[in-house]
């Protein structure tokens, strides 16, 4: 029975976003509840935790998308989905205005989407801290799109080293690779690299294979700062083995067309560096959406959050009644994670389902309770009903607020070596090697959204693996 038109018995839920927080929301929710609208300018859902894979080919990007028309054709009632960005939302009017950015154009491009609940999951965007020079130069790695730039940039810096009379000097600044950023993204993006060069490039172009090299810059006195101690050592000892150069305690200031210029924090106190490059990978984390600063804006409940939406116990926007956050734009004390965007878009549909039972069990006590008076001679009888429904009103109204429940932290770090901290049995489990390597795949390959993800990325790696990378630039 798919209703085309909204029903206007029900209330209209816009959710915002394509990304882990919204879309496992959209999974478990019963979408008949609700008239569902939801707005995103990205018609699929991304796997990010093997986008890193994507930006040498070892795994083709379009084995990590899913597209979000799939995705909805498999609930029971039907979604609306609108490609576009949400520029602004209006607590007061309850609307969100909505742009469409994409290259082909319509007639219209702006219009308004009133909404009686709204969740927003539009995710966070990177961060350069207004370094000069960092937005017109580096490659981010958030998006599909970046991946593909990355992916095309590299070999397009390793084709023109190779080009007839190049200088000794421009081939070792085409072939140095800098990553900014020691969190999880830089660590797993210089691994990957480092692979694609020691496992496809040095056997294709030979004659500047001694001149690659990877550098990864940090702020902090170590990388990876959110695993243990053990796992850190091990990543910067593989990382030395593999010959990725770390430099840690070392702040970038400013960017340009060719060199990094940082701060590096020696013995002796700070020192200028410079580090010529061909390729700039930036990746140093999240930064605010405009369009979730100027909601903050709006909320005075807002003013002291900085990261994101505060948000309370059950996900509620702080200072609103009828919005809710989840993921990288929310802040509910947890990390920008996938893992944790993906337990509040499960909580949050087990919530509206609740609340949507709530609401149709209370409209039936009414009635009943109404008819009480009409019929006194089946007084037990729907005394009796109700009770029963009060019974799972009870029942349902009862939920229990958010919890986080950690299941470990996963990174690749290249040559085939992962590191985890995983809980298992109240304990828990650091490991790094080649066994934890295997279990870093079965986990990301058991996570793809659906089994044709799921076969199309065992596809990829066994390509790569059989007949290499494809390094044509496209
Ligand atoms: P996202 O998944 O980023 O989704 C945001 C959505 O909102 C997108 O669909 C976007 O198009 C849409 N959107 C943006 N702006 C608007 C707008 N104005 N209006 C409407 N829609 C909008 N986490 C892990 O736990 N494990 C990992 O292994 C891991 N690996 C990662 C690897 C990489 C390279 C990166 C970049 C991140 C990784 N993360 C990992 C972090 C994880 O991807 C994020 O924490 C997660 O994506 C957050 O989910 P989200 O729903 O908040 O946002
Ligand atoms: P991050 O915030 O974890 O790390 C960014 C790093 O950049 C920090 O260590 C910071 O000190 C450094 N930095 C900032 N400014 C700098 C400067 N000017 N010069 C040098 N270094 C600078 O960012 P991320 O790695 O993109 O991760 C974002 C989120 O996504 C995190 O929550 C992370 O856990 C998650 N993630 C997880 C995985 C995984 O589990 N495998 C992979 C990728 C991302």
């Amino acid at each position: 029975d798919e209703q085309i038109e909204p029903d206007p018995s029900k209330k209209t839920l816009v959710i915002l976003g394509t990304g882990w927080g919204s879309v496992s929301l959209l999974k478990r929710l019963d979408t008949e509840n609700y008239n569902v609208i939801v707005i995103s300018p990205r018609n699929y859902f991304l796997f990010t935790p093997l986008l890193p894979s994507c930006t040498t080919g070892t795994i083709e990007h379009r084995s990590i998308m899913e597209p979000i028309r799939t995705i909805l054709r498999q609930k029971k009632a039907s979604v609306k989905y609108y490609e576009a960005e949400a520029t602004s939302i209006d607590p007061e009017r309850k609307i969100v205005r909505v742009t469409d950015n994409s290259e082909v154009k319509g007639a219209t491009t702006e219009t308004e989407v009133p909404y009686d609940m709204l969740v927003i999951g539009v995710g966070a965007e990177n961060a350069t801290f207004g370094i000069p020079g960092v937005r017109e130069n580096s490659c981010f790695l958030k998006e599909i799109g970046d991946a593909q730039l990355i992916r095309k940039k590299i070999m397009d810096c390793v084709e023109t080293a190779a080009f007839k009379d190049q200088s000794p000097e421009e081939i070792d600044r085409l072939l140095h690779m800098v990553v900014v950023g020691g969190g999880p993204t830089g660590v797993e993006f210089a691994g990957e690299l480092q692979d694609f060069f020691e496992e496809d490039i040095k056997k294709l172009i030979p004659e500047i294979s001694d001149r690659f090299r990877v550098t990864l810059i940090e702020a902090l006195p170590n990388v990876l700062p959110s695993f243990s101690k053990q796992l850190i050592e091990y990543t910067e000892s593989t990382f030395k083995e593999e010959k990725i150069d770390i430099k840690t305690k070392t702040m970038v200031k400013k960017v340009t067309d060719k060199t990094v210029e940082a701060e590096m924090q020696g013995p002796n106190g700070k020192e200028k560096v410079v580090f010529p490059y061909g390729l700039l990978v930036w990746a140093t984390g999240n930064a605010v959406r405009p369009v979730i600063r100027d909601l903050m804006a709006k909320i005075p409940a807002q003013k002291d959050s900085r990261r994101g939406l505060a948000v309370n116990e059950y996900l509620v926007v702080q200072g609103t009644r009828d919005i809710w956050a989840v993921g990288d734009c929310a802040v509910a004390g947890y990390a920008p994670t996938a893992q944790v965007a993906g337990q509040e878009g499960t909580f949050l549909a087990r919530l509206l389902n609740n609340m949507a039972k709530t609401e149709a069990l209370e409209e039936k006590i009414r009635d009943l309770s109404g008819s009480l008076n009409l019929k006194p001679g089946n007084a037990a009888e729907v005394s009796r009903e109700i009770e029963e429904y009060e019974r799972q009103l009870r029942r349902i109204k009862d939920v229990k607020p958010f919890h986080y429940s950690h299941q470990g932290s996963l990174a690749y770090i290249g040559s085939e070596k992962a590191v985890a901290d995983v809980s298992w049995f109240n304990g828990n489990v650091a490991s790094g090697g080649s066994l934890t390597y295997l279990f870093w795949r079965s986990a990301y390959l058991s996570m793809c959204f659906s089994s044709r993800n799921r076969l199309l990325v065992i596809n990829d790696w066994l390509k790569s693996k059989l007949f290499g990378r494809d390094v044509s630039r496209e």
